[in-house]
């Protein structure tokens, strides 16, 4: 057990993923209990900023979306009013997010999900979560353009373990 805490991380992708609340989180207050879900399995904030997402950063977000009938008011409702940028990091962060917020639409999403269990709108599922590598890169450099914090966890050693 004592050589676990020793142990270098080989074999994990620790990676950084982009988070956004969304304004429906601010609105509803749930921002605290969506966030503890995040730090609850283990990812580190290495970014956080609350913001006012304009047309322009909207339309770059969201740039692959913008011939899709739900486009303008997608860009509607993520301008409206603030939300909260979110950098993560860590053991495969990315599709760890992923499957901690959920399918897209609350109504389909798994009950244990935030989206699952927060809501059960189609538009207003008050997370964003970056899907892949690129998209990750492309995101926070979207909202953290001076970059990220990175620092030392003490809850590092037991979290991120190789699993050897
Ligand atoms: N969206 C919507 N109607 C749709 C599909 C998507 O309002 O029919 C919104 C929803 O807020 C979603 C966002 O557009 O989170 C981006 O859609 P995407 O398919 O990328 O889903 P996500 O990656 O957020 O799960
Ligand atoms: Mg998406």
């Amino acid at each position: 057990m004592l050589s676990r805490l020793t142990l270098p991380f080989k074999d994990q992708t620790v990676e950084t993923t982009l988070i956004l609340f969304k304004p429906d989180s601010l609105h509803r207050g749930v921002v605290g209990r969506i966030l503890s879900r995040f730090e609850d399995k283990g990812l580190q904030i290495v970014g956080m900023r609350l913001m006012q997402m304009t047309d322009e950063i909207a339309a770059e977000h969201y740039a692959e979306h913008v011939d899709r009938p739900f486009y303008a008011g997608l860009v509607g409702f993520m301008t409206s009013s603030p939300i909260i940028a979110l950098a993560l990091h860590g053991p495969n962060a990315i599709g760890v997010a992923r499957k901690l917020m959920g399918k897209t639409f609350g109504i389909d999403a798994e009950a244990g999900t935030i989206r699952g269990d927060f809501g059960c709108s189609k538009s207003y599922n008050l997370v964003h979560g970056s899907d892949s590598h690129e998209s990750a890169a492309r995101e926070l450099g979207i909202y953290f353009p001076d970059g990220l914090l990175k620092w030392d966890g003490i809850q590092a050693p037991w979290l991120w373990d190789s699993g050897e």
